[in-house]
């Protein structure tokens, strides 16, 4: 559990600013698991009741959004390197949103944001089954038992890698590359490019196209939208 200082947490409630915030807890007017806290910079985590002028903050209203994450861009909330990550492209949510799952670096498409701790968690759980649908640029043309072969599943590092359906979508016979898509329930990490590794097709660009039935109709690479409340439910 992210620990985060008092004064932030409350301003991100939306109560205050950050400032007010301060002077509140400098002024004893903050309370932390019903103790009074006037030290600036006391870090708290979400599972800490915390009272402004004997007023419960109310939780941080939940946000879910989608992003058109572009190639080379970190799907987390801070990179050590400096390096482009996906917050970056939604500038002015107060909110403390992260990724619900990872893209690589190099991959673009669809990722979801929230906050909502709880959805994510759902969303990740392998029995929920979510398909997410991949489109994969590879070196060779997959024959149909290698197609066969990932749909059966195959072995990695100790993991079996499988996918729900696999479909060739092109052939450049002059290139010898092909365009495949392919849709996994499983989200283990890098697993396209460890499946085609697997059967020697290595992966030169990878989208993801959907999301469930999300798609990234209406959005270029970069782009975000929240999800309708609708939307919301459909996943759970
Ligand atoms: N599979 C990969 O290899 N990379 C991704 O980013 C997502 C799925």
């Amino acid at each position: 559990n992210k620990l985060e200082r008092l004064q932030k947490v409350i301003a991100q409630s939306g109560v205050t600013s950050r400032r007010k915030a301060e002077t509140l807890i400098e002024e004893g007017k903050v309370k932390v698991n019903g103790k009074v806290v006037s030290q600036m910079g006391t870090k708290v985590s979400s599972t800490d009741k915390i009272e402004v002028n004997g007023i419960p903050l109310e939780k941080e209203k939940p946000a879910y959004y989608m992003l058109y994450k572009p190639r080379g861009v970190i799907s987390s909330v801070k990179d050590d390197k400096d390096r482009k990550v996906v917050l970056d492209f939604l500038p002015g949510i107060d909110q403390r949103l992260y990724p619900v799952g990872r893209l690589d670096y190099d991959t673009s498409g669809i990722i979801l944001l929230t906050n909502d701790g709880e959805f994510a968690q759902l969303l990740m759980h392998p029995s929920h089954e979510i398909d997410k649908v991949y489109v994969a640029k590879v070196r060779g043309i997959p024959t149909s038992d290698d197609l066969k072969m990932l749909r059966k599943g195959v072995h990695h590092e100790g993991e079996k890698l499988k996918a729900v359906h696999v479909k060739v979508l092109s052939t450049d016979k002059t290139k010898q590359t092909a365009i495949v898509q392919l849709t996994l329930h499983q989200g283990k990490n890098r697993q396209v490019r460890r499946m085609f590794e697997a059967i020697n097709h290595p992966v030169s660009k990878l989208k993801r196209e959907q999301y469930s039935f999300l798609t990234l109709q209406g959005l270029q690479p970069g782009e975000y939208r929240e999800l309708t409340p609708h939307e919301i439910n459909q996943l759970r």
